[in-house]
């Protein structure tokens, strides 16, 4: 229990770091894979290049090329004329909510996220190369079409539901974004031959390497990995400074307490020896009248004065056992303090 504070903190602090270091390493990998990529030109030649490959396939290539629907395109719910492959509606909630320490502030969830998608190509000239699963893309850069947020009624009642509850609804914020007809976009992939045989399909590749749909040509997407690269491998450096810094502060805790813990028994250790030493100087043995004997052990003389009664009537190691009640009197043992009898 002493530890659980810091043993919680740096329970949190190790997880993200975790989160952390993978998303650096990860970052790594990508711009290095990206950095060993294949070119790979859209033309007449290419199936026939592809088809002579071993396994029918190029590993990890990049094709750019125009969006090109291949069935009737998705029409935006929100922009007339616009029609897209890829389809993505995000409602959020945006909400105030009261922290432990009694003030609010904003946030906001996600309560709805809707994707409708059609099979499509990215097209060159003549040449169309389907895109598989373009969903699992790592990046798939969507264009906001629309973008409105609606403020909730405000009404006496939610005020009154708010103060209980501890949150307050402000609004609600519904975006539609798509993946338009015609636009160019760069797509990292395996290149393969579909079932078919007689056309191209780019798809994410087996070997686990990142699967890329964005419109940004290549070299702004490895500015872009470099820059998050750069991010996560800082914030794992402060998140390891810190778990260290837990760490080295529950140690010297830990060390502080047991010298602590050592020191006080070693006092106790010499208490208890001065203690021993002082009866035996005090004792004459055999020598001492029935009167002067501890009434409980009958052995060693009467060493300590019960207070507030005031009786002297038992030894320093019958002491230790009787806490509550006089052996004599009863009266209840406030204090308990060395008598001297000579
Ligand atoms: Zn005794
Ligand atoms: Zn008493």
């Amino acid at each position: 229990m002493d530890y659980l504070f810091e043993a919680v903190a740096l329970g949190i602090d190790a997880i993200a770091f975790g989160a952390a270091y993978h998303m650096f390493q990860f970052k790594k990998s990508a711009i290095k894979s990206i950095e060993n990529v294949q070119y790979i030109d859209i033309d007449g030649k290419l199936l026939d290049h592809v088809s002579s490959q071993p396994g029918k396939k190029l590993d990890y290539v990049v094709v750019r090329g125009k969006v090109k629907a291949l069935s009737s395109p998705i029409r935006s719910q929100n922009a007339v004329n616009t029609f897209g492959v890829v389809q993505k509606f995000t409602t959020k909630e945006h909400l105030v909510t009261r922290h432990n320490f009694g003030f609010w502030s904003e946030r906001e969830r996600i309560i709805q996220e809707v994707y409708n998608s059609i099979p499509f190509a990215l097209q060159n000239g003549n040449v169309d190369i389907e895109v598989a699963d373009a969903l699992s893309a790592y990046y798939l850069d969507l264009e906001t079409i629309s973008d409105v947020y609606e403020p909730s009624s405000g009404s006496f009642f939610d005020f009154i539901w708010g103060f209980f509850t501890g949150v307050r609804p402000q609004g609600l914020q519904k975006t539609e974004e798509m993946v338009r007809e015609g636009v160019l976009m760069t797509g990292i992939g395996e290149l393969a031959l579909s079932e078919d045989q007689g056309s191209l399909r780019l798809q994410p590749s087996q070997d686990g390497l990142p699967f890329f749909l964005t419109s940004m040509p290549i070299s702004t997407l490895s500015k872009k990995l470099e820059s998050e690269k750069q991010t996560f491998k800082y914030l794992s450096i402060i998140l390891g400074i810190l778990g260290l810094g837990l760490a080295g502060m529950m140690a010297h805790r830990y060390c502080r307490q047991w010298i602590n813990k050592r020191k006080e028994e070693e006092q106790a250790r010499r208490r208890e020896q001065t203690r021993k030493e002082r009866r035996q100087r005090a004792r004459p043995g055999e020598e001492l009248p029935d009167s002067q004997l501890c009434i409980v052990c009958r052995e060693n003389p009467k060493e300590v004065v019960l207070l507030p009664c005031g009786h002297v009537c038992i030894c320093e190691d019958c002491s230790e056992d009787i806490s509550d009640l006089c052996p004599v009197c009863r009266a209840e043992i406030l204090s308990r303090n060395p008598a001297y009898i000579s």
